[in-house]
């Protein structure tokens, strides 16, 4: 049981607080920890979540994606009834949070999506200590374990140098990755300009103006042959689409935590798959379970199963809640890109 949650068909909801958390439909009062499509839509009447966040879904929807915007920084409070609750950094994306609710000396938190891996782009996960930790398990399995970005990265600097004529063509999904691989692009020292396919560029400029350097980026526009050699990335359904064959001869690579998984790389047509997840796997999973102290845990969507008996085999009371309009926010991402 957890002190203030319930699961209904909009989602999590606090009954106390009157809110519900990332609402897969539209709802009266929303607490959204961050921008991906799965957690965050439009329509709900009033939202509440960290300016990045309200700014990337205005970005995406329009500045009328709901009846009233709140900011809330991470560390501030907000007394909602009897509730207290706060934002914490997540890790995932910039402005990724999660909520902490909190009444008569009983803490939950919401953790959303996050990771444990250093992302330059956002604020690093901050471990909050409560009774009832409600956890994603994207990558819930033992196989799933992501190697450092920068081994990562240094593998697609040595694939450009090996192909020198050939343009290296990156799949990376629009709002976080796309920046964290420039991110780290920047970080190992890789200064030339890296051009971005449209679907890409508003939520790069958004980072930016949020102060994320990500160096110097131009758009693909028209260009094709002319950009043998460079580094050029774009949606993942892009690689296998009409449009990569403007480009002479490309390196098709894929950023993903699923790239682990063959037979994944092969299905997104990646020649040179890189293992770059903005999801925690299964160590960051279970490190993180042991480190809110939570004695309750809620599994929100994922390998739920593993985790959950993980979670018992530790000494957890664990719930699945097979919550399948959470997922590969990823593929919304894609289904949203526009004609290029
Ligand atoms: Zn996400
Ligand atoms: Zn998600």
């Amino acid at each position: 049981m957890s002190a203030h949650l319930t699961l209904t068909a909009a989602g999590l909801y606090c009954p106390q607080a009157g809110i519900h958390i990332d609402p897969v439909r539209p709802v009266a009062r929303a607490v959204i920890t961050h921008g991906h499509a799965d957690h965050a839509r439009a329509g709900h009447g009033a939202v509440l979540a960290t300016a990045e966040t309200l700014a990337i879904m205005a970005a995406r929807y329009g500045a009328g994606f709901c009846g009233t915007a709140q900011a809330l920084g991470y560390g501030e409070t907000l007394t909602l009834g009897v509730v207290r609750l706060s934002l914490h950094p997540a890790g995932h994306v910039l402005g990724s949070a999660q909520v902490l609710l909190e009444s008569a000396g009983r803490r939950t938190v919401v953790s959303g999506d996050y990771k444990r891996q250093p992302d330059p782009t956002c604020a690093p996960f901050e471990p909050v200590a409560c009774d009832t930790f409600v956890t994603e398990a994207t990558f819930g399995l033992p196989v799933f374990r992501h190697p450092p970005a920068s081994e990562e990265i240094a593998r697609l600097l040595a694939s450009q140098a090996l192909f020198s004529d050939r343009t290296h063509l990156v799949g990376a999904y629009a709002l976080g990755k796309a920046q964290r691989l420039l991110a780290e692009l920047r970080a190992a020292g890789y200064d030339r300009t890296v051009y971005l396919h449209g679907a890409l560029e508003a939520l790069t400029a958004l980072y930016e103006a949020h102060g994320i350097a990500l160096g110097p980026v131009a758009p693909v526009g028209a260009r094709g042959r002319e950009l043998a050699g460079e580094i050029v990335l774009c949606p993942p359904g892009q690689l296998t689409d009409r449009w990569a064959r403007r480009f002479a001869d490309p390196v098709t690579a894929m950023a993903s935590g699923w790239m682990r998984a063959r037979a994944r790389a092969r299905q997104r047509g990646a020649e040179l798959p890189l293992i770059v997840s903005d999801h925690a796997d299964w160590d960051g999973l279970c490190r993180t379970v042991l480190e809110t102290g939570a004695e309750e845990i809620w599994v929100t969507h994922g390998a739920e199963e593993a985790l959950v008996h993980w979670c018992e085999s530790v000494g957890r009371k664990a719930r699945p809640l097979n919550m399948i309009a959470y997922g590969e926010e990823d593929d919304a991402d894609s289904a949203r890109i526009e004609a290029p």
